[in-house]
């Protein structure tokens, strides 16, 4: 293969044949090609896109740089939810235990927070001792045990991805429909699953804001799963406000235990509850919109889902005494109310912002390699559309320092904006479901 040629012929527009666009893969995997040859073919990809079969080629050959989980014959339905990222979007958390409670078997693999967004892997690992970097025959075993396995890309799982993904980040290349599609895809097929559920967030705090670049996002996704025989849902969920009150790693694991005892935010338990039914309804397609959440529902009264948190918990070595005592999760020295400085009825609060105030007070990334402060961050005590008078709490911020403090607390002032009118243009939580027959609305 002579990298140059191709990249010549993707930057005037041409295509890529199967075996080219594996080769590609398979070198960037072993390390046979410059960085910066890669890094020009996927800025030419970036401008001239990939067609259907080229996408499906670039995937099936990411994948097959690395291993793929294998279902025992006669084993449960394999389901996982993958989310395209957000603030407070902490709904991993209360599935994955709630899925496995009701018998579906949950092979999640996770990401770590980068840039506003957070982490499903640095909030499980706010739990100490918790460990996410289990390889996939521990993951398979774990699965087999107790039906849910919570772990981080590895080495073995389609290695192309990490060294592709790594230099898109720094090339200002990952906001490209086909280039997310297949390195998502190409780590998710690696799970060996039976069906995926995908949450693409829109809205001012997502990747890719806008509606249609969302809904297409999602049929590419779509297609790649079906090419590969897994069925995958799709659901448009807002990322114009964050979900839940809590943003940062503990805070956001303590809501998640108070929403799996059945009192968490009800905006968290809204999407939560719709992707749930997809995945529950992917495994049993006999089952009823109306019978999936009953049967979910049943599990989280029993404490089903808390259960099943605690078993995981304890075999990926986290300090279970958490989950009945939450005061033993990391907590910052600092911890004060934002008021706010004047009254009005709060018209947005965006999530990008809040995202960078976390990063600022230590608990999120702007490079791959950064530690985060799990204790830090904060949790909103006002929604969007509610009317606040001065000197009423916005949000109680958990900071290091005591200036850190202060200066969350002038930043959060600024971005919960206040105004005199009910706040025009909210997203419904939920706004589209994204099958391969089509795509519908949401009812509110
Ligand atoms: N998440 C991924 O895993 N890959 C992308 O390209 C974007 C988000």
């Amino acid at each position: 293969m002579i990298l140059r040629d191709l990249i010549e012929r993707k930057r005037d527009g041409g295509r890529l044949s199967d075996d080219e666009l594996r080769e590609v893969a398979n070198a960037a995997a072993a390390g046979t090609v410059p960085d910066y040859q890669l890094a020009a073919l996927l800025m030419a990809i970036f401008f001239r896109g990939l067609d259907g079969a080229e996408t499906r080629a670039l995937t099936a050959s990411m994948l097959g740089t690395g291993q793929v989980l294998q279902r025992p014959a006669g084993a449960p339905p394999w389901i996982d939810k993958h989310s395209t990222g957000g603030v407070g979007d902490k709904t991993s958390l209360i599935l994955a235990p709630l899925l496995a409670a009701v018998g579906v078997a949950v092979p999640m693999m996770s990401g770590r927070g980068l840039g506003h967004t957070g982490g499903t892997l640095d909030k499980l690992e706010s739990i100490p001792g918790f460990r996410t970097d289990l390889s996939l025959a521990q993951a398979a075993a774990q699965l087999e045990r107790i039906g849910c396995a919570l772990i981080g890309q590895t080495a073995e799982i389609a290695p192309a991805d990490g060294r592709l993904y790594a230099l898109r980040d720094a090339t200002a290349t990952v906001e490209c429909i086909q280039l997310i599609a297949a390195s998502i895809m190409s780590k998710k097929l690696a799970e060996g699953l039976t069906g995926l559920v995908l949450d693409v967030k829109r809205g001012s705090g997502a990747f890719l804001p806008e509606l249609d670049r969302g809904l297409e996002l999602a049929r590419t996704m779509i297609a790649l799963g079906e090419a590969a025989g897994v069925p995958v849902v799709t659901l448009l969920t807002a990322m114009d406000r964050p979900l839940g009150n809590a943003c940062g790693n503990a805070l956001e694991v303590r809501e998640c235990l108070d929403a799996m005892r059945g009192h968490g935010p009800a905006d968290l338990w809204t999407v939560t509850e719709a992707l749930a039914i997809e995945m529950l309804r992917l495994a049993r397609p006999s089952l009823t919109e109306d019978e999936a959440r009953t049967t979910l529902l049943d599990a989280m009264q029993r404490g089903a889902a808390l259960e099943k948190f605690r078993e995981i918990v304890i075999a990926q070595g986290g300090d279970v005494r958490t989950i009945d005592d939450p005061a033993l999760l990391p907590t910052a020295p600092h911890i004060g109310d934002v008021l706010a400085a004047r009254g009005g009825i709060v018209q947005a609060i965006p999530p990008r912002p809040v995202g960078h105030a976390i990063i600022a007070l230590g608990g999120g990334r702007t490079s791959k390699d950064d530690r985060v402060d799990p204790a830090v961050g904060l949790v909103l005590r006002v929604r969007v559309g509610d009317t606040v008078v001065a000197g009423q709490p916005l949000a109680t911020v958990h900071a290091r320092t005591a200036a850190a403090l202060d200066a969350a607390g002038e930043r959060l002032r600024e971005i919960v904006h206040l105004g005199e009118q009910a706040p025009a243009d909210v997203l419904p939580w939920v706004s589209h479901r994204v099958t391969s027959r089509g795509e519908e609305l949401v009812r509110p």
